[in-house]
């Protein structure tokens, strides 16, 4: 999404990969120190500064709460704020400089990936680029995605995730990934995109560009949150599943999550400052033991058991509980940050642990990708490494 930008680079980042396609894609950028400090959260999404990596920018992804499932999913912070403007995006609320920022040092986010992989040399990693912001929308004026495909093709421990609600694939499509980078988008059904997801690349560019990038060879994953409810909800989201599926073919697909609408309170009211239009906080609503707003559960059941019916008959399967051994055409399957009982309502079962699902994951790609993963460590080795505690 090119749009005209103001951009900066601090001068270490100067003979980056990155100084130079920003100079190829933009022209030269003004060299600052400090990215510059913005306030306001729109005004911010027209500046891009470069930046060196300050601190550990390789974390677990943060939102964890004992009575939610988490997928110990990892992140690489190498984003901060994103061009696009959805209604219900949490930056809006958590950003202290919303100046966009990409830190330029690829060779140092490398660095950290390695390490990572040489202090736990039996587990696989699934690493996201996308914990503050969107992992292409940026991607045309800094190439920073090109430099990491290609770096995790040569890291049989790592699968490197790269979400989007951009169409931004062409740049990546020729490059030897080795499908060690799986490519994500966050759908939702063309009118939500159209009303909520501000800015972003189309429905129909979107399943271009998925298209595009399955006939590159990559995995594809897909992640129907947040779903959200208004009047059409229950057509839209069957017809979206069956589109994608006759777009893409579903043993190409790595992974697929649901999740609901869902923000801390205080940021209902800048929801409906910031998009005065918008009706997602019109909904009823509760709190939540992570201190988050979510649907009520009768609603967000009736809503995930729709799209769960939709995934099974497009993926032409009975079970997609990632407890049963798949077959070659069901992607790994999982709620983000659900209740326990949910999982065990809509499946039957949840893992039981965190740990427990990192492996699943790893269980997953290993039966049906044989040629990606080549050990599977035992539940017991990612229980005991995950960051978080034993469920009780
Ligand atoms: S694409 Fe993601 S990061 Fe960007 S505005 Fe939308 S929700 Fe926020």
């Amino acid at each position: 999404m090119s749009t005209q930008k103001q951009i900066f680079i601090d001068p270490s980042q100067s003979k980056s990969n990155t100084a130079q396609q920003i100079k190829q894609s933009c022209g030269s950028p003004i060299e600052v120190s400090e990215a510059p400090l913005n306030k306001d959260f729109r005004s911010g999404k027209k500046t891009l500064a470069i930046t060196p990596k300050k601190g550990q920018a390789f974390d677990t992804c943060a939102t964890y709460s004992n009575e939610y499932v988490c997928c110990n999913v990892k992140v690489l912070k190498s984003i901060k704020n994103c061009p696009f403007d959805c209604s219900y995006c949490f930056l809006q609320d958590y950003l202290n400089n919303s100046t966009m920022q990409v830190v330029g040092d690829t060779d140092a986010l490398i660095k950290e990936i390695q390490s990572a992989c040489e202090q736990q040399p039996w587990r696989l990693f699934r690493i996201g680029t996308w914990e503050l912001g969107d992992s292409l929308a940026l991607e045309a004026e800094t190439g920073q995605a090109k430099a990491l495909i290609k770096a995790v093709a040569k890291m049989p421990q790592v699968f490197l995730e790269l979400k989007t609600k951009s169409d931004q694939v062409d740049s990546i499509l020729d490059l030897d990934h080795q499908e060690r980078s799986v490519i994500s988008w966050s759908m939702n059904p063309p009118r939500i995109i159209r009303e909520q997801e501000h800015r972003t690349s189309d429905y129909e560019s979107r399943l271009l560009a998925m298209k595009k990038a399955v006939d590159a060879g990559y995995l594809i994953g897909l992640h129907f949150d947040p779903m959200i409810y208004y009047d059409e909800w229950e057509q839209d989201y069957p017809e979206l599943i069956a589109n994608i599926f006759e777009t893409i073919p579903s043993n190409r697909v790595a992974w697929i999550s649901l999740g609901s609408l869902r923000f801390k309170p205080d940021m209902k009211q800048q929801i409906m400052a910031n998009f005065p239009k918008q009706q997602i906080t019109h909904a009823e609503m509760v709190t939540g033991n992570d201190g988050k707003m979510r649907y009520v559960k009768p609603l967000r059941l009736d809503m995930y058991e729709k799209v769960i019916s939709a995934i099974k008959a497009a993926c032409n399967t009975d079970t997609i509980s990632p407890i049963q051994v798949p077959s070659p055409n069901t992607p790994l399957f999982y709620f983000c940050m659900e209740r326990w009982d949910v999982w065990e309502h809509l499946l039957g079962e949840s893992p039981r642990s965190v740990g427990h699902l990192d492996h699943l994951f790893a269980q997953h790609l290993q039966h049906r990708f044989p040629h990606l993963v080549n050990n599977v460590a035992s539940i017991e080795q990612y229980e005991t490494s995950q960051d978080t505690p034993i469920r009780t």
